[in-house]
């Protein structure tokens, strides 16, 4: 297997001639591919980790290693310069909490922790040499943890048509990628005037299974508040919501039932962004505007790194093909993969629900997993929970919430042993923000 993969975006991967994306990113490598951007100095004593992607489970990560391993040179690339939580953003987008509140600064925390925090963007991997390729140099690692978060698939709806992909990430921006997006979807709401949104929601697993239905609830209380003459048509391609979808129902029906539309089974079959019509299999809709989401998969970085796993029939799966205990990828494991990215778990449940409780869990339990290894300890297979809020009201301010928990079964297998939900709730309000409090001060 060649292990050195550069810039092939998974579009441009199937493509293989598509000239001018690969031509116009090859620059910075060539300039910068020899450039060591921190040069192990042979002071260091303890494992170089470094780790991509500095957002829910890469800055937890970060932070536990120092604690766990004094000696350990941590090193997180982040191509942002600042944090945005996805949790809480769909509060933001209706004024419920300030950019303050989603947007921080990282440069504090790595001080605080001790890591050193690089700006840039990660655009390959060289695995044979243990070596990550930045935009601007390259940086050798012992382990390596990937927790990029997820990549819009809009190749899934437009093959190799980049003007339609970018056109419909321009025009209806579904702001799922924290930063990217997120003013522009909320200067659109603010200017809404009236119409059919239409929302289109990606096949499972997605990012954050019960967030487009909490955003669907507080865009229809904006529109309600405001007395604006708007629909929101959600088109879902399940047949029926999932765990707290009788939660939803019931907040659809008694709060916005001349506002939400929520339509099951519209696996989607043609989106067509130019004259805002999609063609669905449970019927064809026309829009005024709209958030189009289509399939997430694994972060690029995941693709770059060959780590994505395959089907029976050798297609990519999307998602990073990793032990379902140890987090480490099967093909290699000095490689771990936290968060969104991670792939098949168990046959019971498929994947672990893509939130930031379980991303946070998970680079907790691998910076425990790198401790064991690295100081010659058994290493424990520990297992995640996960725990999701979800405001489906604005005023009074009501939420949701549901919540997992799994177990070893004798054979090793993960199994998702419970699941508690509650119904809408002024409580619950406390109690998110309790949540995300503790989180945040756990890594920021
Ligand atoms: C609207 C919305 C609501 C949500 N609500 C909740 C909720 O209530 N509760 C909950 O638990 N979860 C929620 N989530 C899900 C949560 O945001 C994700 O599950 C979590 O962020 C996953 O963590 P991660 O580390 O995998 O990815 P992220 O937090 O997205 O971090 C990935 C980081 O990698 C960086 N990156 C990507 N590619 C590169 C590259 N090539 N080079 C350098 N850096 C790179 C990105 O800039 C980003 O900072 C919500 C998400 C959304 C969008």
């Amino acid at each position: 297997m060649d292990r050195r993969n550069f810039l092939l975006t998974p579009p441009i991967m199937a493509l293989g001639t598509l000239a001018v994306p690969s031509l116009s990113l090859a620059a910075p490598l060539a300039i910068h591919s020899n450039t060591q951007l921190l040069p192990r100095t042979g002071k260091q004593k303890g494992p170089r980790i470094v780790i991509c992607g500095g957002g829910w489970g890469g800055m937890t990560s970060a932070r536990y290693l120092r604690e766990l391993i004094p000696n350990a040179d941590v090193i997180l690339l982040e191509k942002n310069p600042t944090f945005w939580s996805g949790p809480m953003s769909n509060k933001w987008l209706v004024d419920i909490v300030s950019t303050d509140f989603v947007n921080h600064d990282m440069i504090h925390p790595a001080n605080k922790y001790g890591y050193t925090l690089v700006n840039t963007e990660v655009i390959g991997f060289d695995r044979d040499k243990k070596r990550v390729q930045t935009a601007q140099g390259s940086v050798d690692y012992d382990y390596l943890i990937l927790s990029g978060g997820i990549r819009n698939a809009y190749d899934a709806w437009f093959g190799n048509d980049l003007y339609a992909a970018e056109y419909t990430r321009k025009h209806f921006p579904n702001a799922y990628i924290p930063n990217a997006e997120m003013f522009a979807l909320k200067n659109k709401l603010n200017a809404f005037k009236g119409g059919t949104i239409v929302m289109t929601l990606p096949p499972p697993p997605h990012r954050c299974p019960p967030s487009p239905y909490e955003r669907a609830c507080l865009m229809a209380w904006h529109i309600k508040k405001n007395n604006i003459p708007g629909k929101i048509i959600i088109l879902d391609p399940k047949p029926k919501i999932g765990p707290i979808g009788e939660g939803y129902k019931a907040a659809f029906e008694e709060l916005y039932p001349d506002i939400i539309t929520h339509v099951p089974n519209a696996v989607v079959k043609e989106v067509d962004p130019f004259n805002k019509h999609i063609k669905t299999a449970a019927g064809d809709f026309d829009f005024d505007d709209a958030v189009l989401m289509p399939p997430h998969q694994a972060s690029d970085m995941v693709w770059y790194a060959d780590l994505i796993g395959k089907d029976a029939s050798g297609k990519p799966t999307g998602w990073a093909d990793m032990h379902p205990r140890l987090f480490t990828a099967n093909t290699d494991d000095n490689v771990y993969i936290v968060g969104d990215s991670m792939g098949f778990i168990s046959d019971q449940f498929g994947h672990y629900p893509k939130s930031g409780h379980v991303a946070h869990a998970v680079a907790k339990i691998v910076a425990q997993n790198i401790y064991e290894r690295t100081s010659g300890k058994e290493v424990k297979a520990v297992l995640p929970d996960n725990l999701c809020y979800m405001m489906v009201n604005g005023d009074p301010q009501e939420e949701i919430s549901v919540k997992f928990e799994y177990e070893l079964d004798a054979t090793g297998k993960v199994l998702q042993t419970q699941i508690d939900m509650d119904v809408r709730s002024a409580d619950l309000v406390q109690e998110d923000f309790n949540w995300i409090k503790s989180r945040f001060n756990d890594f920021l």
